[in-house]
């Protein structure tokens, strides 16, 4: 692990090198160079407490000598398919409107990325995610677009709103005055009850890293209203040369500070996992303090050597871990 004394030695004995000319060919890597470090994989770690069913899915492919992405595939598809889980895929709660929209996304160690935004009626949005990176020359479909191409790529459609998530919906809309303002749907915003995502970062045991995240999306957001989930770098990121990042809460507040991408940026710079979680939201906190203490968001890092990281907002974080023998749900730090 670089410390931050480490890491300003090294950067000064490089610059150092450099301005006596004895830089050598291009470097093939940008900023500077981490040193080498004991391989702590496979590991999977996954946001929130159903993150424990999914790091458990995703652990059977890590152990099977399966790789980073289809072990986070398979953990990010655990939540999708609970109707009990009603912040991500079946089950979800709905839009304004009464419409379940997904969002997810997926990236892997080469830097290949897929997305889905606004997909309804289809359960496993990570999974027409990966099918969008491997089989399109795109990165993200969106909407009817996005559902005409699950259909034809053998997806089913059905029905994600469940009785519960359809009761909930009907009580809200009692109380509810809509206004296009930001969070005036919430009555307590970024509370349990209106978010939640999973964002799922493996390391398998080659040293390649990957990542997903899939949600439903704020609870009675604009119909259309996309979040921070799907985007490739607010959401998630995946850099196998550094580490990779994701986060949850309010998405909003996330895709302004391209949140997942910073964390990444961050520990490029020798930050440590949760150093870097933090120095991230400490933007969003600098951009609009009163904004920030009223919200949750979180963030989840892992570095490509296997050391981890969380850091919130608020208290009531918590995160999934499995590594080895390791098998635990942790509370993240929080700054307020
Ligand atoms: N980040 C997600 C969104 O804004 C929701 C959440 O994580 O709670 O759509």
């Amino acid at each position: 692990m670089v410390d931050r004394r480490d890491f300003l030695r090294l950067s000064a004995l490089s610059s150092a090198a450099a301005l006596a000319g004895c830089a050598t060919a291009a470097a093939d890597k940008e900023g500077p160079s981490l040193p080498a470090r004991k391989l702590n994989a496979p590991v999977v770690i996954s946001t929130w407490d159903f993150g424990k069913a999914a790091n458990a899915s995703a652990w059977g492919v890590l152990v099977g000598s399966g790789s980073a992405l289809d072990a986070v595939e398979a953990g990010a598809r655990v939540p999708e398919a609970d109707p009990g889980n009603q912040s991500v895929g079946y089950g979800g709660r709905p839009d304004r409107d009464g419409r379940v929209t997904l969002d997810a996304c997926i990236m892997d160690a080469k830097g290949r990325c897929g997305s889905v935004a606004a997909l309804e009626q289809v359960m496993h949005a990570v999974s027409v995610a990966r099918a969008v990176m491997e089989k399109t020359p795109h990165v993200m479909l969106v909407g009817d677009g996005a559902l005409q191409f699950a259909l034809a790529n053998g997806f089913e459609k059905q029905e994600l709103l469940t009785e519960q998530s359809r009761m909930e919906w009907e009580e809200w809309l009692k109380t509810a005055h809509y206004a296009p303002v930001r969070n005036i749907e919430n009555s307590t915003p970024g509370n349990a009850k209106d978010h939640d995502t999973i964002g799922i970062l493996a390391l398998d045991a080659t040293g390649d890293l990957a990542g997903a995240c899939t949600t439903s999306g704020m609870a009675y957001k604009l119909h259309g209203r996309v979040g921070d989930s799907p985007i490739i770098g607010a959401g998630l990121f995946v850099d196998n040369e550094v580490g990779a990042a994701t986060s949850t809460g309010v998405g909003e507040e996330v895709v302004r500070i391209a949140g997942s991408h910073t964390v990444v940026e961050l520990m490029r710079q020798g930050f440590a996992p949760e150093e870097a979680c933090k120095a991230a939201l400490e933007r969003a906190v600098r951009r609009d303090p009163a904004y920030a203490k009223s919200i949750q968001v979180g963030f989840l890092a892992l570095r490509r050597d296997g050391a981890i990281g969380a850091y919130a907002m608020q208290e009531g974080f918590t995160y999934a871990v499995k590594s080895g023998s390791r098998e635990e749900l942790v509370a993240a730090k929080h700054i307020f």
